[in-house]
Formats: structure tokens, sequence, C-alpha cells
């Protein structure tokens, strides 16, 4: 039976302008700050290519500009090029999310042809040992590097993704270096969200004050240096949230303008929210807009009459939304508690205490849980 929706909220939503397609969970890679569910090895049935362009269509019919191919890795689709020419047909601006695993100079070509917009590539480290324990392929380092200078060789504006964590953030005068050998026009130092395998792993993960400081300031000279220069290579530094006094407008408001279709047609407000205890309706099942419009999941955290307090109360609900669904979940086990990473939520102890237990872990790259089926077969029996 359906579920009735509440009244939450704008009683009429904005349309969706971002659509994520996560096209497959499947990756050849095993990064241990993974943001793909734990139980993602319990998930085979991906959508067909009829099915996803039928997702695009309704959503470019609904007023969506926005499409990221995403995972998984994307590129594991043999169908990828198909859907990207069919996007640019319905008029997306689109772009690639990738690890460049299973990228080569023909598919490069294709989907330049296919009008793929936009290439986002990620790297692990600048050290190759490192990206090679981060990521459980000694190889898919090397693979990245030529990868990315066939990209902007074949003309592509190009994003350079680098996850920062405990074991490569002091490296990142070298890793800022080598994206700008690259020729990156932009490079995202995303401190890890703590999601997913990420969360599994994040005291092993989470840096300390001192190194985060040391990264920003080196950020900082670097944005300096480039100017300089007159090299247009923007770089953006992602602060984690445990070490914020505030969260972060998650998605910019839950079903505000941002829709994720997962590998199995479940549709989400967030790439994360599978986690949270609650149905989240199919594509396969019901349409786009009554999803988006009507459905329980998408009206349930819109606007602010579901806020418990302190957030109910405060100036700042309409800017952050109080925080993030997913992290209040994760740390309290209540989706509708106040962000803890806010320095005003009851339960803001509990994110002193995660950095106190992770300065107590000493595990080694090596040592964290990689993201790769037979781990994630463990959290499907669970
Ligand atoms: S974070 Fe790593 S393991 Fe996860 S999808 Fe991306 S490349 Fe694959
Ligand atoms: S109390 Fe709630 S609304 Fe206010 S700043 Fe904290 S998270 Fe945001």
């Amino acid at each position: 039976m359906a579920e009735r929706p509440v009244a939450q909220g704008p009683s009429s939503p904005g349309r969706p302008l971002w659509l994520l397609a996560e096209l497959t969970y499947r990756c050849p890679l095993q990064c241990s700050y993974c943001s793909n569910p734990l139980d993602f090895a319990a998930q085979h049935n991906e959508l067909s290519t009829d099915e996803w362009i039928d997702a695009m269509r309704q959503a470019r019919a609904m007023g969506a500009v926005q499409l990221g191919f995403s995972g998984g890795e994307p590129l594991v689709r043999q169908d990828l090029e198909t859907l990207v020419a069919e996007a640019r047909k319905l008029g997306f601006y689109t772009n690639l999310i990738t690890s460049a695993l299973g990228l080569n100079e023909t598919r490069i070509g294709a989907l330049r042809e296919a009008g793929l917009d936009h290439i986002q590539i990620s790297l692990q480290a600048g050290d190759a040992d490192v990206a090679a324990a981060v990521a459980g392929s000694p190889k898919a380092h090397a693979k990245k590097l030529a990868m990315a200078r066939a990209v902007k060789a074949a003309g592509y504006p190009m994003v350079l993704n680098v996850v920062l964590h405990r074991h490569n953030i002091d490296d990142i005068d070298a890793i800022i270096a080598l994206c700008d050998d690259l020729g990156a026009d932009a490079v995202e130092l995303a401190n890890c969200q703590l999601y997913g395998w990420a969360h599994l792993n994040r005291t092993g993960l989470l840096p300390s004050r001192e190194q985060l400081e040391a990264a920003e300031a080196t950020t900082q000279r670097w944005r300096e240096a480039l100017s300089a220069r007159g090299r247009d290579m923007r770089l953006l530094f992602v602060v984690p949230d445990y070490y914020a006094e505030r969260p972060k407008a998650c998605m910019g408001g839950w079903g505000a303008i941002f829709m994720t279709v997962a590998p199995d047609g479940t549709v989400l407000p967030c790439h994360s929210a599978r986690i949270l205890p609650m149905t989240f309706p199919s594509v396969r099942e019901q349409s786009l807009e009554t999803i988006w419009y009507e459905s329980f999941a998408f009206n349930r955290f819109r606007g602010d009459a579901w806020m418990p307090a302190p957030c109910r109360d405060c100036d700042e609900r309409h800017q952050d939304f109080g925080g993030c669904r997913c992290q209040a979940y994760l740390l309290t086990g209540d989706p509708t508690a106040t962000d803890p990473v806010c320095a005003l939520s009851p339960d803001h102890s509990l994110i002193e205490a995660a950095r106190e237990e992770a300065a107590a872990d000493q595990r080694s790259a090596h040592e964290l849980t990689p993201r790769n089926t037979h781990e994630s077969k463990v959290f499907c029996r669970a």
C-alpha cells in the first residue's frame, strides 16, 4: 500500500534541478572511504538502458538540467555512451564522475561524440603507494594519470577530485602539484564525508585538527602561487563535518533541488539516504513526478515543520536545514535529530568523542576495511 505524504514545510516544492544517475554499484576499486551502501553486494537488479532513458526523460520534463553519471564506476556500463547521447538530446548538461578505470582513448572519443560536457576524475593520493593502499589496486594510480592527460588532450574541462583523510592529507602539496601538472581546471580537495564505508572506517580516516589546519594553509599558499602565475586552477577545500561548528546545508535541503536514482531504480533525496529506516520509492513503480511531489519519503524532511529543538526555533534553520539526516541517524540512531555536528545540538559530544576515538586509532591505510564484494556480503547477511 502506498504511504501517504504528510504536509511538511513548503506546500509546493520547487522542481528538481539535479539528477544523479548512479548507474551501477560495480567498481574495480576498493576505496575504504566509498560512500556506496555497505550492502551493495545485495544489489544485482540494475536498470536497463531503456529504463534509464525513461528516467532521464521524466527528470528533464520536470525541469532538471544537470545530470551526473556516477556509481560505483559508471564506465562499467557498456551503454554509457548511449545514455550520454540520449541525455544530450534531451538537453541535459552532463558530467561523468569516474575513477577513470575503464576509460581509454577510444571511449573518450566516443563520449565526446555522444556530447558529454564534463569529466571529473578521482585521485586517491599524490603518492602511488598510498593511492594503492587506499584504492586496493597497485595499477590504478598510473592509469588515472594517463587518462587525466588523455581527457585534457581531448579538450575536456577537467575536475580532479581527491578525497582527503589522515593517510593522504599531509601529502597535499604533492597532490596539488600533481593536479597542476595534469592540467586540471579545478580541484576538489574534499575531506572525507563519513557515510557508507567511510563511516565504517571513520576512526581510521579522520585527520587531526593539526593536519587539517596545515592542509588548509598549504592550499591557501597554492591559491596565491597559482594566481601569481596566472594559472586558472580553482582549489576547493571542503572541511570535514567533524571539525565544523555548524552542519552543511545537506543537498541544499531535503527534496529541494537534488534527486538520485540508485542502480536498482530506488529514488533518493541524496545518494546516502538509503541507510535511513524508511522506505524509498522506485522509478520502476511510480513516476519521478509522483515520487518528487507526493511520496512520503521526499516530503518527510522538507521545510522545517519536522524539526526538533533546537533547530525549530533557530535563526539558521533556513541556511542549513538542520544538517544531514544520514549523519543524524548514523550518530544518534534518530533521523529526526539535529545533526550532532552542530555545536548547539544536545548530541554534539558524540562528535567530540569520535574525534578522541580517532586520535587513538593507529591503523595504517592498509588495515582499513576495503570496500569490496567479500566485505559487503557480511552486511547483506546482517
Ligand atoms: S569511491 Fe572508490 S570504490 Fe567507491 S565507487 Fe568510487 S572508485 Fe569505486
Ligand atoms: S540548531 Fe539546527 S538550525 Fe540551528 S544551526 Fe544548529 S543545525 Fe542549524
